[in-house]
């Protein structure tokens, strides 16, 4: 026996475990059970006579199994499972709460070793939801496993009910007893030697064995850096691989598109406005294609840099294309580029909605060359749009696009060329966050608002504690309509149907959804004002006729759904009212908020909720009202929120996410990984010498181009 990390699960424990572990965890090599790391490591006591067990005591007790019973809960789903069992000396009920299946294993005469901490339930001791380790019928328990079962730590393992901890702990166990020492991951001997990290084996052995906890802390390292090494390593080979593609340099001499569109601005250009384009022109002006991330809070004026560059690009004679994440953005980009741009320009819009008829002639155009300036959502990707000479791909609101998405519009340049790309967020992102996320991008920053925008008012309308307030929400609707403003009215849901899985009780017919709420507030508080929704569900020209109506004032309130958060513009809206707002993340409202108080006069905005005053649904609300930077309410966000959620798939791009690392927590590790990696490729580019690590970056890149393909 001397398995390497590539050793075939089959090989090393069996067709029939291999294939229980390819079903349950989507398994196939050695290394794959390896890496699947304990959720979490229990405390055991030494063996404790059932006669002097203490409550709150972590113990182990071996015992036989008297009897099994199964109850219902009292308005819950789900049951309990009672265990009683007896060492003789006494008796301990053991309880599982939605765990039926386990009363398989868990037959009455049966002997096992029970560990848990002691509680008392009415005056009896229990443990609620022990490890286990149970003997054959009629056998007693194996002297070798109950030595394994006492020790001072034990791995608990992500389980399913098929797969359950003790039987992945018994392989990991056979797996680390016939594990090579030698097996690497290609993390060299300067790194190792710089950050004293224990041997790949050794680093092994101790997560899935260890005695103490800052032992497996310890042993983790090595994976929480080898993984921002494979980050960086992806994403500077990326970057590297863009430097060295070829693109049109766009240096335009005349220059006289630009200073037409300049001069019949109603405003003029912020500072950082004319920074940013300064800094996107330098990059169009090179031979090779840009990379470029533009962050700027909400309402910064980032379209209007677009604009620019894509003038830029179309005075050179290319085409050009924006893609926005939603069909009422993209709507509302084709309508306001459509307005601004000087005469002459054709934008064309594409939408997967839209009708057949628009579409081939949309597809016409593109093709041909005459449209100049491409608006559209994802469906820009799809095969079947062909550009004659796409130079310039800007993806707006990026976080809804991945690494992947880019790719594909980047393949749609003319052969051997890449397009330049600007990517628009206006999520503040912290640094490292930036960096692991957006790695293979430059970043440029769009720091101030424009002149004379106003101040946005937000405030937490406790429906519980204030219903009155609730009735001044609409009133102040009225006052703005009567001054001439607009409202939004943003709802959680479309429609009151029951969600998968919810039942009667669990519905609720209050004011969460679109359906509901324009009932009541077109019967009710708002009847003299004119109501439409807005959701995600309409017609793509149901959706632009509305949003059409609404910029022209034929509707005084939008009743609607997320399909506004971000970008949508209209300078007249100033009050939103936001129902149910813990239901949101605090990014999204910051987002929603950003709709209202565009133009010149101030906006205000509500937050209903029900959430109790000291839940942290509440206190995310409330850090939403204090303040107006994105940048402090992205950190708040980052804190409440797994990260994983934060850097998932979508937004990375990569299907895994990240397993160990964490953005904030380990910013020292992704700078001194970024160092390496930037001095590996600088002697070996291709990674020529570095086996284990081409390899393992090109499984990561692998997996996230399936999962991609998958989606699409
Ligand atoms: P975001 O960065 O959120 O995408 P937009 O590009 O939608 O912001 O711009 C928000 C609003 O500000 C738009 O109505 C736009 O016309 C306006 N705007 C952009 N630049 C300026 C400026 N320099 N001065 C005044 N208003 C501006
Ligand atoms: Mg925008």
């Amino acid at each position: 026996m001397n398995y390497q990390l590539n050793t075939s699960l089959s090989i090393a424990l069996g067709a029939k475990t291999a294939q229980a572990l390819k079903k349950s965890f989507d398994m196939h090599t050695v290394e794959d059970l390896l890496r699947h790391f304990p959720r979490r490591y229990a405390k055991r006591g030494e063996l404790t006579p059932m006669d002097s067990l203490q409550i709150d005591e972590n113990v182990t007790v071996m015992a036989q199994i008297q009897s099994i019973k199964k109850r219902s809960m009292q308005k819950k789903r789900g049951g309990i499972l009672e265990v009683e069992v007896t060492d003789g000396s006494g008796f301990l009920t053991l309880t599982f709460f939605n765990q039926d299946w386990r009363e398989r294993d868990l037959r009455p005469g049966r002997m096992g070793l029970f560990s848990g901490k002691i509680t008392a339930y009415r005056s009896k001791r229990q443990l609620a939801h022990p490890t286990y380790l149970l003997a054959p019928d009629n056998e007693d328990l194996d002297p070798e496993a109950v030595e394994t079962f006492a020790r001072p730590l034990i791995s608990v393992y992500p389980a399913t009910s098929t797969m359950p901890t003790w039987r992945i702990e018994k392989m990991i166990t056979l797996l680390l007893e016939g594990l090579s020492e030698s097996i690497d991951d290609g993390l060299s001997p300067e790194i190792v030697s710089q950050y004293s990290f224990f041997s790949l084996y050794e680093s092994f052995q101790k997560i899935h064995r260890p005695t103490t906890l800052e032992e497996v802390e310890a042993a983790k390292q090595r994976f929480v850096f080898l993984e921002a090494l494979q980050y960086q390593l992806i994403l500077l080979r990326n970057r590297l691989r863009y430097s060295e593609a070829n693109a049109k340099p766009i240096d335009a001499t005349s220059d006289s598109l630009l200073r037409t569109f300049d001069s019949q601005l109603p405003f003029t250009l912020t500072e950082g406005q004319v920074q940013v384009c300064n800094e996107i022109f330098a990059d169009l002006a090179k031979p090779h294609p840009m990379h470029r991330l533009l962050q700027g809070e909400v309402g910064s004026g980032k379209t209007l840099c677009a604009i620019r560059s894509m003038l830029r690009v179309i005075e050179g004679g290319g085409q050009t294309a924006l893609l926005a994440p939603t069909e009422v953005l993209a709507w509302q980009h084709f309508r306001s580029i459509q307005a601004l741009v000087p005469e002459g320009i054709t934008v064309t819009l594409l939408t997967g909605s839209m009708k057949a008829a628009s579409v081939r002639h949309a597809l016409e155009s593109i093709a041909d060359g005459s449209s100049n300036i491409v608006v559209g959502t994802h469906s820009l990707i799809q095969e079947r749009v062909e550009f004659r000479n796409l130079e310039l791909v800007i993806v707006d609101e990026q976080h809804r696009f991945g690494v992947e998405q880019r790719a594909a519009l980047a393949a749609k340049a003319p052969s051997g060329l890449r397009p330049h790309v600007l990517v628009m967020t206006a999520t503040p992102i912290p640094r490292t966050v930036a960096m692991t996320v957006f790695g293979d991008l430059d970043i440029s920053i769009l720091q101030e608002l424009p002149q004379g925008r106003k101040q946005i008012d937000t405030f937490v309308v406790d429906m519980n504690e204030k219903p009155h307030h609730v009735e001044r929400a609409w009133n102040r609707i009225l006052e703005e309509v009567s001054k001439g403003f607009q409202a939004y009215v943003v709802c959680p849901k479309i429609s009151p149907k029951l969600k998968e899985g919810e039942n009667e009780e669990n519905s609720d017919t209050s004011l969460n959804d679109v359906e509901n709420i324009l009932q009541y507030l077109s019967h009710g508080p708002l009847k003299s004002l004119r109501l439409a929704p807005l959701h995600g569900k309409m017609t793509s020209d149901e959706k632009e006729q509305t949003m059409r109506a609404f910029q022209a004032k034929e509707i005084d309130v939008l009743i609607s759904t997320t399909v506004i958060e971000v970008g949508v513009d209209v300078s007249t809206a100033t009050v939103m009212v936001i129902m149910n707002a813990d239901n949101f993340g605090i990014s999204q409202l910051h987002q929603l908020r950003g709709r209202v108080g565009r133009g010149e006069h101030p906006g205000l905005c509500l937050l209903m909720t029900t959430a109790d005053a000291d839940s942290t649904s509440r206190q995310r609300l409330d850090a939403v009202a204090s303040t107006l930077d994105g940048f402090k309410l992205s950190e708040v966000d980052l804190e409440q929120r797994r990260e994983g959620n934060v850097l998932g798939s979508q937004q990375s791009g990569f299907k895994s996410g990240l397993r160990l690392l964490r953005v904030l927590r380990d910013e020292f590790i992704i700078d001194s990984a970024r160092t390496w990696a930037q001095s590996i490729l600088d002697t070996d580019p291709e990674l020529l010498n570095h086996k284990e690590l081409r390899m393992s970056i090109l499984a990561l890149e692998n997996q996230s181009e399936a999962e991609f393909l998958e989606k699409a």
